[in-house]
């Protein structure tokens, strides 16, 4: 089998599962008896790697169950927390922040985005909003936006924003400070780390109103019981996917660009949806006339997964709005592929999907045109 999904998630990291096999026992972190205070100097020792790898403070590291969770927690929570009823988005977010500003308000301005996936105009961020909610680099494309000049443009009058990094962490260098974001959300099991663990970075100040009501952990941002385990083996994960981060992602860029070029030379009529500025891993193609259902089936029988570059929702291939933000045609569209690369991807493997994909692709393409 290979994998070709990175982007929907990454196999684990050995130091993760260690780190988690360790502190499976751990106490609740909040009780104040020495099984607790130790589970506590776990969760601690985690929060400090965290927030030294990404340039905050500990306390700025609120633990989450999610990246759609810290999503949801910032954009929700500093809304409410705004006297003001705008937001500034784009069209490309992924759905933990499309659909939560979608279920807020309807007084939202979209930032556009040209045919290579990159946000064109900022000048939207020029009124002040309530919140501002862009991603550091789209799960699509891996297309990185300009998130120093959006944080610039808002921060000049007023606005807070949200940036949703889950793709970028451990790929693209990020300093909170320096970046001056106000909330920032990262997801442990797109580098290596357990799925259903991830943490959002907050500022002090403007700091989200509560969307979660309880106990008053994580600064009441987030409260409930925290998974020590999981924080520990996303501090481990995090640690491990940075230190490695400037090999990896020349070791991964060299592979794409060799099946890209593979693919080009292979197969007729491809489309490249990846443009530079863009994460490592990421080639994102179009077949023009294939069906993206049939690429998926026939490579899945083939041993190498990978996923559509177009949506499927309830069984239905359909355009992604990533691609029709992007200007993109359903004729082209609609036969695409996401193929994101990473730790487990080998040579071995492109030679594979470059061998295999040409009469794939005449076959999808025959299901296309019926
Ligand atoms: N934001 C982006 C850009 C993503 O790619 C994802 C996951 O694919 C999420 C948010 C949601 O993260 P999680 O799967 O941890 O809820």
């Amino acid at each position: 089998m290979s994998y070709f999904d990175h982007a929907a998630t990454t196999p684990i990291r050995q130091v993760a599962i260690d780190a988690w096999l360790e502190y499976a026992g751990a106490f609740n972190p909040g009780s104040a008896y020495s099984s607790g205070r130790r589970a506590r100097s776990v969760l601690d020792d985690a929060r400090e790697r965290i927030a030294s790898l990404m340039g905050a403070e500990p306390i700025e590291v609120i633990i989450t169950a999610s990246g759609t969770e810290a999503d949801n927690l910032a954009v929700q929570g500093l809304f409410r927390a705004s006297p003001r009823a705008r937001i500034v988005t784009t069209a490309i977010e992924h759905p933990a922040v499309g659909e939560t500003v979608r279920a807020l308000t309807d007084d939202v301005d979209i930032l556009p985005v040209g045919r290579s996936g990159h946000i064109t105009d900022l000048s939207a961020l020029d009124t002040p909003a309530a919140v501002a909610a862009v991603m550091l680099a789209n799960n699509e494309t891996g297309a990185i936006q300009p998130v120093e000049e959006i944080v610039e443009r808002a921060t000049a009058v007023g606005t807070p924003v949200h940036v949703d990094a889950v793709q970028a962490v451990a790929k693209v260098p990020i300093d909170f400070h320096s970046l001056g974001a106000t909330t920032l959300a990262s997801s442990a099991h797109k580098y290596g780390g357990p799925r259903g663990v991830g943490f959002l970075l907050a500022k002090r100040s403007p700091a989200p109103s509560a969307v979660l009501h309880g106990g008053g952990q994580e600064r009441g941002v987030r409260p409930g019981t925290v998974d020590v385990a999981s924080a520990a083996a996303m501090a481990a994960a995090l640690t491990e996917a940075i230190a490695e981060r400037e090999a990896e992602n020349a070791r991964v860029s060299t592979l794409r660009e060799r099946l890209v070029a593979g693919i080009r030379a292979a197969v007729d009529d491809v489309i490249i949806n990846t443009v530079e500025p863009a994460l490592p891993g990421h080639a994102h193609l179009s077949f023009p006339g294939a069906d993206g259902d049939s690429l998926i089936m026939l490579l899945d029988a083939a041993g190498i997964e990978a996923s559509t570059g177009s949506a499927c929702h309830a069984g239905v291939n359909r355009m992604s709005h990533v691609l029709e933000a992007m200007g993109v045609g359903p004729a082209e569209g609609l036969g695409s592929l996401r193929l994101t690369l990473g730790p487990a991807t080998r040579e071995e493997d492109i030679a594979e999907l470059v061998a295999v994909l040409p009469g794939i692709v005449d076959r999808a393409r025959a299901a296309g045109q019926r």
